[in-house]
């Protein structure tokens, strides 16, 4: 009883306190100094510099919309094809930049639009949205396009699929294969180092010229 009085007491002297801070004034620069020093210091403890990852590119700019595949994929792309066709395999894209719109369609797939479930990422969350992936396929002698990943079309005793990915791999792709959760046999990306996230915060790997 005594104890809660003792309390009903501090407490009632708390208000006090706080405006007598707020009549002497914390400046309106000073809250807006400590907040940013919390947002380096969170910052700092990420290892990250605030401007070069906390901070959106669209906070200062507008993020043109990615339209297409981005020149380093697009050339890998086109080496890729070159150098499973010196090997006698014919690799086939089959897709490579998708639109947020379509890649929203693809991912209705097995999940309500009928058919089995092609993809994890919905509109934004896929490489593709960004320009930074392919899919592939192989195209038989006869012209048939096929996922089959033990077809040895070339006779050299390995799986031209498996060729293909390794070709893909010292290009700088890396194969939906490796992936643990969602397996996708048929896809390439380069990430550039870049997260999803990081991309849909408006960050672009740079394109060289
Ligand atoms: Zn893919």
């Amino acid at each position: 009883m005594n104890t809660n009085n003792q309390a009903g007491v501090v407490a009632r002297k708390r208000p006090g306190t706080r405006a007598a801070v707020a009549r002497r004034g914390m400046p309106g620069w000073a809250a807006l100094a400590a907040l940013a020093g919390f947002v380096v210091a969170a910052a700092v403890a990420q290892n990250v510099h605030p401007l070069q990852r906390n901070v959106p590119l669209d906070w200062f700019k507008e993020v043109p919309p990615v339209t297409g595949l981005h020149p380093v994929v697009a050339a890998g792309r086109d080496k890729l094809v070159a150098q499973a066709a010196k090997l006698g395999i014919q690799v086939v894209i089959t897709d490579g930049f998708r639109s947020s719109q379509e890649q929203d369609a693809l991912y209705r797939k097995g999940r309500g639009d009928g058919g089995t479930i092609v993809t994890k990422a919905k509109g934004g969350e896929s490489y593709h949205n960004y320009g930074l992936a392919i899919d592939f396929a192989l195209r038989t002698p006869a012209g048939k396009v096929i996922w089959d990943m033990k077809y040895d079309g070339n006779g050299n005793g390995r799986a031209d699929w498996l060729e293909v990915v390794a070709i893909a791999k010292k290009l700088g792709f890396a194969w939906g294969g490796d992936w643990k959760s969602f397996k996708d046999y048929p896809h390439l990306q380069m990430d550039f180092g870049y997260s999803i996230r990081d991309l849909q915060n408006g960050w672009r790997p740079p394109v060289q010229g």
